[in-house]
């Protein structure tokens, strides 16, 4: 058995990130951004006013004094002249500032009548100009790789970037196994139950931005299996899903050897999990996920979507985040435990609470489970309020 570090970094090494694809900033979100992007332009563009009110010059920002209101300038409107002592121009937020323009005193802060303005008792220290380039300017640098978020989208619009080189979605076929499975909606028959799992990993995989492939249900026969396969072509990734142990029907493993599956490995020491089985076939990589559900769906978190991320070009490695213990937990065995757990608020750091029963067939507990308590392997007996990692779900 090898651990589930050594485990994850096996899996990465077996792809290297997908090539890029061009593609309109509409369509960004949540894509990973290929190449670093250079800002086409200066934000602002000029020297702008950030308040509605009127541009004057330095000299003029005296208690009580009178001015000359010569023009106006809006958001898209500059005014076209160029302002000297003793004169005033109405200007609105967002509107250039006016040649010969040193600040901007808010309307709030004058009285106006008729053409003129008298400037008030409050003389404000800030100018409420916006200088031209204070966001950023043309040639400034926009790192990648990075996945881009809402504000992100924003960004690049605002640096007049209108297609995006991102990387390409990896494609994610999922293939359920087993004589007992039916798809949700039908009858189940005397012995069937319905398959759950695929949901679960098609939604884990597309949230890592994989376009994901629910193939058939294959029986737990050898011709069944090498159809599936079959399926399965095109896809960068293909996660079967049970059938993978040595029980008489797991035939997983041998078809798959059989199609030409280069094995990297066999089991992890984890709970949920073993069995678990991981290799190239036909130039994708081939995950074989335990057929239980929890177990499925915990080695999905654990593994699937660390790939989808080394996929796109981003770190596969996942972060514990720290917490205290809200329960006293046994001694771990020589397996790591990731034990479904609830969080709650803490005085300093969350608060992990394991559930009671952690038996790998119970979905109910996983959908109210919100975190994954990282046991390690050997890990002594720990007491509550012990600080120690979970891994969100
Ligand atoms: P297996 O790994 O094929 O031996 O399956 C282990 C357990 O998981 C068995 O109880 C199966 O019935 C169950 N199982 C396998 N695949 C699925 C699935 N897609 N959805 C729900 N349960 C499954
Ligand atoms: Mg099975």
């Amino acid at each position: 058995m090898i651990s589930v570090e050594e485990a994850l970094a096996r899996i990465l090494a077996l792809a290297a990130p997908l090539r890029a694809e061009e593609i309109g900033l509409r369509q960004a979100r949540g894509r990973v951004m290929a190449g670093p992007v250079t800002a086409r332009l200066t934000q602002p563009p000029f020297d702008a006013s950030a308040m509605d009110g009127y541009a004057i010059c330095e000299a003029d920002h005296r208690s009580s004094a009178e001015l000359a209101v010569i023009g106006e300038a809006g958001a898209g409107h500059g005014f076209a002249g160029r302002i000297g002592p003793g004169e005033a121009v109405r200007i609105f937020t967002g509107a250039p500032l006016p040649a010969g323009a040193e600040r901007v005193v808010l309307q709030e802060d004058c009285r106006r009548a008729g053409d003129r303005i008298t400037l008030g008792d409050r003389l404000e220290t800030g100018t409420h100009i916006r200088p031209a380039g204070q966001d950023f300017r043309a040639g400034a640098s926009f790192a990648a790789p990075r996945r881009l978020r809402p504000a992100d989208l924003a960004l690049l619009a605002a640096m007049n970037i209108d297609r995006v080189s991102v990387i390409r979605r990896p494609v994610v076929a999922i293939l359920s196994t087993g004589d007992e499975l039916v798809m949700p909606g039908e009858a189940p028959g005397p012995g069937q139950i319905i398959s759950s799992n695929a949901f679960a990993v098609a939604a884990l995989a597309e949230a890592a931005g994989a376009v994901a492939r629910i193939l058939p249900i294959a029986r737990d026969t050898e011709p069944a299996l090498r159809f599936a396969f079959g399926l399965a072509e095109g896809a960068d990734v293909i996660v079967t899903l049970g059938g993978a142990s040595v029980g008489d029907h797991d035939l997983v493993g041998k078809v798959a050897a059989d199609l030409g599956m280069e094995r990297a490995f066999w089991k992890i020491a984890m709970r949920p999990g073993k069995p678990l089985m991981a290799g190239r076939l036909n130039g994708a990589v081939m995950l074989g996920l335990p057929g239980n559900p929890v177990s499925a769906i915990v080695c999905a978190h654990l593994f699937l979507l660390p790939l989808m991320a080394h996929l796109q070009g981003l770190s596969g490695r996942h972060a514990p985040l720290r917490a205290r213990l809200g329960a006293a937990v046994e001694a771990n065995g020589p397996r790591a435990h990731f034990m479904r757990a609830r969080l709650a608020e803490g005085a300093d750091l969350p608060i992990v609470t394991p559930f009671d029963r952690q038996d790998s067939a119970l979905l109910s507990i996983l959908s109210e489970a919100d975190a994954l308590l990282i046991r390690p392997a050997g890990d002594a007996a720990r007491d509550g309020g012990e600080i120690v990692t979970y891994l969100p779900i």
